[in-house]
């Protein structure tokens, strides 16, 4: 037998026991003729003891870090007691030991705070993962795993598998393609998700469909995406929108009792999609904190009935927001009395390239009542009055003005909405806030392409009382800068996303099942019939045996767990990452593959 308990068991209840342990040499540390080892393995550390005859043989044989040694001994009390972790009470004093492997030197240290670099952590991977600080976000990880297995069971879920060597599925992203051996010139694609797959189980009558599963998209890597990630994945049949919210609001609110025992009783807070851009400037605000937009200018892109203000800058001569597309304002709570260099400092930050606007206006609402602006010159105290009550600001507070082209500037203001709160420690990272935003628009205008696509995937339904509006027009677009004219700019969809602490963590719809209103979705995307039935041929003939009604939602795993892990990377909570550039550094992949495979493949690389 290896070991008889693992380097966390151990406490002083087990006094003069003998005991086998088996780990990782963690530390040496020889003090005169004795000499003390950490020994280290998933469950924890304990200190071994290796009196004058074990410090003699390890003088001949010394420990390197990260040996994999075998201790028998004697569980004693230890006299310098370590209260910071489990087994800090007690100490084995070997009686004999092997050692079952060496090691190399490791490239970095395996502690906590690692001397190692990222591109180095990620090249030895495995050796990473022995971190405390890596392991603690796979045990998460798992965690989250569990938590939602057991509430999606309770609910008759049943998890079914789906192949990976299919037909591309588009949503948006390009595929990545898999060639194939016994059919050469053809080729598989990775599913960017199982989403015909789970509507298909719908038809088949498995009315409860979840899988937690991988998902392949060739996108340009942002920041925070990998090109495979895993997502919690369900489909329910006989459902309505509101039947889907109830239910996978209970599968995050179980997720947080199981792995972070918070209660969140209260239920959440839905908001409509123009609601969450017109207040917030995006559609996955973070509402932890009360912070709302005041549209100075009407954003048009956001096809809102809502009247702006403009009223209260119009008629003042100040052509920088007589000129701008939009004007947006925000009161940030208690920092009137920034100095001129704060404030000098946040138009500098607005100025970044990433944020890229043109400058900053800013009104103080002065403790005292009075205001002071950077736009004195052209508006009145009262006028400026005006302003801070629409915006809703209190003595105190701090107005920051952002204008200039719609799009830049909803965004623009959006971030520094959320950098304000993160300056002022409203973003709380033990704080949890979930929102539904409903209500999307069916379709997205692609500027590119010049025609309108699929917001969140062309198996989405239209509201009902919407339906007319898509099949009475086409999509044809006479004049590209009117598409907000288009009638399907006003289509909205049964379409939902969960938003937890301004992260979008899920999104889903309801979906067609009638064959007749699919083949028109695809029509009204620009597909031919004839192209509709290439690509969704089974799709459509599904529909036609008894279709129900049907809808689901898709969670973004890794991201829920780098959330509740309190972290920003969704790397740090995957076993075995891809870096920027979408390489497996420690596998060298992708690489290339020799003349025979390809050979056999059929396929040749251009020149
Ligand atoms: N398949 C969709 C996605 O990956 C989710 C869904 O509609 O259920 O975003």
């Amino acid at each position: 037998m290896y070991r008889t308990h693992t380097c966390g068991n151990l406490r002083l209840s087990d006094k003069n026991n003998v005991v086998t342990l088996a780990g990782w040499v963690q530390t040496v540390r020889k003090f005169g003729a004795i000499t003390f080892v950490d020994l280290r393995d998933r469950y924890g550390i304990t200190q071994l003891l290796f009196g004058e005859e074990l410090t003699k043989q390890l003088d001949e044989n010394p420990l390197g870090r990260e040996y994999v040694l075998q201790a028998i001994g004697i569980v004693n009390e230890r006299s310098n007691k370590n209260l910071n972790i489990p087994t800090g009470e007690i100490e084995i004093a070997v009686s004999s030991f092997s050692i079952l492997n060496k090691s190399a030197v490791p490239p970095f240290t395996i502690q906590d705070d690692t001397d190692g670099g990222d591109d180095l952590r990620m090249k030895y991977r495995y050796l990473d993962l022995r971190r405390n600080a890596v392991k603690k976000n796979i045990e998460l990880r798992y965690a989250v795993n569990r938590a939602a297995r057991n509430y999606l069971h309770s609910q008759g879920f049943m998890d079914i598998e789906t192949p990976f060597l299919i037909k591309s599925t588009p949503e948006g992203a390009r595929d990545f393609v898999v060639p194939s051996r016994m059919n050469q010139g053809e080729f598989y694609a990775l599913p960017q998700s199982p989403q015909t797959f789970k509507q298909l189980l719908m038809v088949s009558g498995y009315d409860r469909y979840y899988q937690i599963v991988k998902c392949f998209r060739d996108e340009d890597l942002r920041a925070d995406r990998q090109p495979e990630f895993t997502q919690i994945d369900c489909e329910m049949a006989f459902v309505e929108q509101e039947d889907i919210l109830n239910m996978f609001e209970g599968l995050v609110k179980s997720v947080f009792k199981d792995v972070k025992n918070i209660d969140y009783t209260e239920s959440v807070q839905r908001m409509t999609w123009e609601d969450a851009m017109w207040n917030y400037g995006n559609d996955k605000p973070d509402i932890r904190f009360d912070i709302k937009l005041l549209n100075l200018k009407k954003p048009v892109t956001v096809y809102t009935d809502k009247s702006d203000n403009a009223v209260l800058i119009n008629n003042a001569d100040f052509k920088v927001f007589d000129e701008a597309e939009t004007v947006i304002a925000i009161s940030v709570p208690g920092c009137s009395e920034y100095s001129r260099k704060q404030t000098d400092e946040l138009t500098e930050w607005v100025k970044r390239p990433q944020i890229g606007m043109k400058g900053l206006v800013f009104i103080k609402v002065n403790a005292d009542g009075t205001y002071k602006s950077s736009v004195d010159k052209f508006y009145s105290e009262e006028k400026l009055k005006a302003i801070a009550d629409a915006a809703g600001a209190k003595p105190g507070d701090l107005i920051l003005i952002l204008a200039g082209a719609e799009e830049r500037t909803r965004k623009a203001i959006s971030e520094l909405r959320l950098e304000m709160a993160e300056r002022l420690n409203l973003r709380k990272k033990d704080e949890y806030k979930l929102l539904w935003v409903v209500d999307f628009p069916l379709f997205e205008y692609d500027e590119e392409s010049s025609r309108w696509v699929a917001r969140h995937h062309p198996f989405t339904s239209p509201k009902p009382t919407h339906i007319d509006i898509m099949i009475n027009n086409s999509q044809v677009i006479e004049n590209a800068a009117e598409y907000l004219k288009h009638p399907y700019a006003n289509i909205k969809a049964n379409a939902y996303d969960m938003v937890l602490n301004g992260n979008e963590i899920g999104g889903g719809s309801i979906r067609i099942f009638q064959r007749t209103l699919q083949e028109k979705m695809f029509a009204a995307l620009g597909m031919s019939a004839e192209e509709a039935r290439h690509k969704f041929g089974f799709l459509l003939g599904a529909f036609e045996y008894g279709a129900p009604p049907h809808g689901g939602i898709a969670f973004g795993f890794d991201r829920l767990c780098a959330i509740l892990g309190g972290s920003e990377s969704i790397r740090d909570f995957i076993a075995f990452p891809k870096n920027n550039s979408g390489r497996d550094v420690m596998l060298d992949a992708p690489s290339a593959i020799d003349e025979k495979q390809m050979k056999e493949l059929g396929i040749k690389i251009g020149s």
